[in-house]
């Protein structure tokens, strides 16, 4: 069969990969311990559901225009003044299936073959991807000593003449980080003096733990948003958990948006009005479950902190935002993928490996579950893999014994 080479090209999604194997091993009715979760297990918001069910009972479920229907573009917009303090117009927005077709889309819209992006390591796993898809080049920056936090140099110096944009994702995913504002200021001056476009990705903006503090990058801008290479993706899945809704949105210049609604238009056309009037209801409804859920995430990190410091040789930087934490495991293995592998096989833990994100040797475990999946999920990788521990643990009702070293 002849497959394009592009298509050739493309990595398997290992996040989903892994949430496969951990579903055929839970319907086999093994005790699966899952620390790769994405999204979160809080319920929608009811006025997400409440206008769902209000179009479904209309049993009027037709196309929408493909930029979105007005009243959401309407309540990104007040959305964007009350979190970035900016007032945008309704030719400055987008809406998409989900942030992951927005950035998708944004990339075709301003990249040429060959240009590059840079791509801040850790980073998430579909950028390299999403611009491998566009013919142009993945440029990864990776800070040094270790650092999750980049600094303005790290990232400039990889600027050459055909860097045509920036991917930044703070808080961010999977390390936790939330990029100091000065860097984001930096970044920010230099991509509009530079006219280079600076593609900021703040799906888990909301999702920080105090002393931290999220920076919009709007703050930093000096030109009129009709003339800005700023670009921002936003939408419900995170905050909202309403990652089975597939909205997300772009905010960034007229000629840029216009250009996405035909590039949308020729692909996905609109976003399914259900999931739209849903998003209207999520974004004008009440906000306190994204602050209940910022909470509790808040004391799982606390737990997953506490969890990882008893664990001789792995080093963690504690994560700021999201719900994902970054620790070190090269005590223990340099091939994240081989221990990400042996985990599952022998304690069944999802963990994903690091190398997925440009960070090998890392695993990547989420704390977007509960308190005790956290515990009982850092104690079996610790049996695992700590060999001053007993010989044997259950899981589940099932006895292992450990045969390997
Ligand atoms: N950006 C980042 C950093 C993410 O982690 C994700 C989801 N894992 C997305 C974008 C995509 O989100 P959505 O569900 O809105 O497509």
């Amino acid at each position: 069969m002849s497959i394009s080479q592009l298509a050739r090209e493309i990595a398997e999604s290992p996040t989903l990969k892994l949430n496969e194997e951990a579903q055929d091993l839970r319907d086999r009715g093994e005790a699966v311990i899952h620390l790769g979760a994405g999204e979160p297990k809080t319920k929608i918001p009811f006025e997400a559901m409440l206008s769902t069910a209000a179009q479904l009972a209309t049993t009027e479920v037709r196309y929408t225009p493909t930029e979105g229907i007005g009243s959401l573009r309407k309540a990104i917009l007040r959305y964007m003044e009350e979190n970035y303090n900016k007032v945008l117009g309704k030719d400055n927005v987008i809406v998409s299936n989900g942030a992951k077709q927005a950035i998708s889309a944004v990339l075709t819209t301003i990249i040429n073959p060959l240009d590059e992006v840079i791509i801040v390591a850790p980073y998430w796993v579909s950028y390299p991807e999403m611009v491998k898809m566009v013919y142009a080049k993945p440029v990864i920056v990776t800070p040094g000593d270790g650092r999750f936090q980049p600094e303005l140099d790290d990232v400039t110096d990889m600027v050459s003449s055909y860097t045509k944009a920036i991917i930044i994702n703070s808080p961010n995913n999977p390390s936790g980080a939330v990029y100091k504002a000065d860097f984001i200021g930096g970044l920010v001056e230099f991509c509009e003096k530079k006219g280079i476009y600076l593609i900021m990705d703040d799906i888990y903006h909301k999702l920080v733990f105090p002393p931290a503090q999220w920076t919009p990058c709007y703050k930093y801008s000096q030109v009129d948003p009709n003339q800005s290479k700023l670009i921002v993706i936003n939408g419900v899945s995170k905050l909202y958990a309403m990652t089975g809704y597939r909205i997300g949105w772009t905010c960034a210049s007229k000629q840029i948006v216009d250009t996405m609604v035909n590039v949308q238009a020729q692909t996905t056309s609109c976003p399914p009005l259900l999931s739209q009037v849903a998003a209207v209801g999520a974004l004008t409804g009440l906000q306190s479950g994204v602050e209940s859920l910022r909470l509790t995430l808040e004391n799982n990190r606390k737990v997953m902190i506490q969890e990882l410091k008893a664990f001789d040789g792995v080093k963690l930087i504690p994560p700021d935002g999201t719900f994902y934490s970054l620790p070190d495991f090269r005590a223990y293995s340099n091939d994240s993928v081989k221990l990400s592998k042996m985990l599952l096989d022998k304690v069944r833990v999802v963990a994903i490996p690091g190398k997925e994100f440009g960070m090998e040797g890392h695993l990547r475990l989420s704390y977007c579950t509960t308190v005790k999946d956290i515990m009982e999920g850092v104690a079996r990788i610790k049996w695992a893999l700590d060999p001053n521990s007993p010989n044997e643990i259950y899981i589940g009702d099932r006895k292992l014994v450990r045969d390997w070293k």
